[in-house]
Parts: C-alpha cells; structure tokens; sequence
C-alpha cells in the first residue's frame, strides 16, 4: 500500500521544521514546576506583555467574533499610512512578518532562483526559501555581523531576493545606514532587497528606506506587532513597500489572513507611544544589567541593539538544561550554526535578576 511519504511532494520529505522557543506550560509540566515561577526568554517577546489600551481594543472586538475580519485591515492600514507618512496602497499586513516572508516566496520563489541571505540569519528566510524550491545563499556573517560586500559578491543572474534583517535575530547585531544605502545603490535591478525591521523600534534614529522606495528602488521593509507592541500571540505584522509590489504580494496573500482581534489590538497599540517608550526604556536598562551581568560571570556576549542577547557558552547544551530545570526558558541555537551559543531575551529586572543568579551558581 503507497504511504503519504509516496504521496507528498518529495521536497517536503526535505523540508526542515521551525523550532520554537518552549512555552511556559510544557516546561512546567515535565520538570514539575509551578508555571508562575517559570520564566520565558526564548521568543524575544516583550516581558511587559501587551499595552493595556491594546489589550482593551482586542477585548472589545472579541464581541463582534461571528464576523470576518476586514479583509484589506482597512482602519489599521490607514492609520499606519498616516503615522508612517506612506500610501496605503504601500502597505500589506499579515499574520505576523513570517507571512510576509511567505509571500515573498510564493510570489518570488521556484527551482533555479537564488535568495541571499546571512549564514545565521532570522531562519525563517532560509525555510521559505526551500518550501518553495529555491536556493538559499547563506553568506558567513563578520563578527556576528551581515557581510554586505559578501552579500553583494553573492549575487548572481537568477539572485530575486536578498533577505538583511538590522538588527538581526539571533545575533542582535546591527548594519549601518550609509553600509545599507550602497548596497542597495549598487545592486542589480533584478532583484528584491528584503529589509527586516523586526526589532526597529529597540533602536535610535534607524535607518529610513522610505526615500529609497520613492525612488524606485526594488525594496520591502518588513516590520512586526509581535516585539515591542507584544501582540505575539495575535500574529501581525506588515511590509511596506512600493505599491507595484504590494499588488503582486496581494495576489498571494490568503483571504482573511489578519484576524479582527490582531487589527484592533494593533490599531490601538499604535496610539499607545507612552507605553512604547516604556517598553524601550526598560530594555535598554535589562541590556545593560544582563550584559554586565554576564560579562561579570565571564561569558562572551554579542553587542546587540534589539531585545535579546547571544552569549557563547562552552556546553551550551548543559547550560540550556540547566536553566530549564530551574525554570528559565531560553533559546539554542542549533539551526542556526551557533551551537556554541544561546540566545537570552532580555526580561524585567526581575527576571535578568534570576537568570543571572541562577548562572552564578552554574558550575562550569
Ligand atoms: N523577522 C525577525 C528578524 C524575527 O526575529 C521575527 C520573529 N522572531 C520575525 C521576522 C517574525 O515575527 P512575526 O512573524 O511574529 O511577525
């Protein structure tokens, strides 16, 4: 008798599986813990959790559930047209950034086609890359950094995307403007240059690419609710871009992709900038205190600009278990070629405090 595995496409026989942070209540369940003594660190969520005018938002749509939500985020893209000083024919929303990168590849993406991206990049860039049978060009990161020039050496005849995620996820390690800006001048006009803002709102004074989208240039920045806005659980996200390539990503994007929760909640948190500064405020001090803090212990830490820190341990795999019994969750890096790191996002003071006793006592 034939199994699925006759059945299914042979590529997805190949397809590797995205590994998430662990959730509080499946750690709590195997080491028989209390799960509100057990602490998250894995996912780069934001440890304040949702702004409470956002959270309020999402409660009141909850009463119109039965119906479907708007299909084009109707409110949520003209509001965000407006603060970003873009057209709303410039902006696609999804469920979370990863659908975004999803559609990319669905619109983007066949046998033969090159996608350039970081060798320890966001991995998402390098999954849908293979689910739709491209090539993926993971160029080896300086320093933990982006390798532009690398980048731009990469590019071949059949090269249609370059993903550079500033700062980047795992490493928090940033590109600067002027680096970016040349790259992008220089680069051939047969390709999409992917600008992953994910963690943007961590940073002063970042890059702006707007004037290089009204200029023509071939770029998508993609920017996400689930960080600082901590809507994690709602899964928004949105790209904003020329509105040529908007339409096209259009085509591709599933009907209903944004749930009415997700809009409402992101629409008011867009209103909420006090609580936005807060959130920045408290990650630049948690940054501080576990960057020192681990430094104090002798680990190597990675400068980073977002809300996470990697940090090089000489038995990674013995220093996540051990986190975990007691209770801190954080996240390895094995798909990421950096096996030797884990990657710690930053907490309240509270929290940075417990993971850094806890690592105090670690015996190396
Ligand atoms: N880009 C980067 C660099 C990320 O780290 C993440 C989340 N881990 C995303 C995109 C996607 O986030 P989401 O789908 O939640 O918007």
């Amino acid at each position: 008798m034939l199994t699925y595995n006759d059945l299914v496409k042979p590529s997805v026989l190949k397809q590797p599986i995205y590994q998430p942070g662990r959730p509080i209540e499946l750690v709590a369940l195997e080491f028989g813990l209390d799960p509100n003594e057990v602490i998250k660190l894995a996912s780069n969520e934001n440890p304040l959790g949702v702004s409470p005018k956002a959270l309020a938002a999402a409660r009141e749509a909850l009463a119109s559930i039965a119906y479907y939500p708007e299909n084009d985020c109707y409110f949520l893209r003209e509001k965000l047209a407006s603060v970003r000083n873009l057209a709303p024919e410039q902006l696609i929303f999804g469920a979370g950034s990863n659908e975004i990168i999803q559609m990319l590849g669905h619109a983007f993406i066949e046998p033969g086609v090159d996608v350039i991206m970081g060798k320890s990049a966001f991995i998402s860039y390098k999954l849908f890359t293979l689910l739709f049978g491209g090539n993926a060009i993971e160029v080896p990161l300086i320093d933990y950094t982006h390798d532009l020039k690398g980048m731009a050496k990469a590019v071949t005849a059949n090269t249609k995307l370059v993903f550079l995620p500033s700062p980047n996820n795992p490493t928090g390690t940033w590109n600067e403007e002027k680096e970016i800006f040349n790259f992008i001048h220089e680069m051939p006009d047969h390709l999409v240059f992917v600008y992953d803002e994910a963690y943007v709102e961590y940073i002063d004074n970042p890059p702006d690419l707007r004037p290089l989208i009204a200029a023509g240039k071939k770029i998508i920045c993609l920017r996400t609710f689930s960080k600082i806005y901590g809507l994690a659980g709602f899964r928004i996200g949105y790209g904003y871009g020329n509105s040529e390539l908007i339409d096209l990503l259009n085509r591709v994007r599933p009907p209903f992709n944004v749930s009415s929760i997700g809009q409402a909640a992101a629409l008011a948190a867009l209103d909420d900038n006090e609580y936005v500064e807060k959130c920045k405020a408290l990650n630049q001090s948690g940054m501080k205190q576990l960057e020192e803090g681990l430094e104090s212990l002798g680990y190597e830490v990675v400068p980073s600009r977002a809300n996470f820190l990697l940090v090089r341990f000489e038995n990674s795999d013995k220093v996540y278990q051990y986190l975990q019994v007691k209770g801190v969750i954080v996240r390895p890096l094995k798909g990421y070629a950096l096996e030797e790191h884990l990657r710690i996002s930053v907490g309240t003071e509270e929290q940075n405090n417990r993971v850094l006793s806890i690592l105090a006592q670690y015996q190396k």
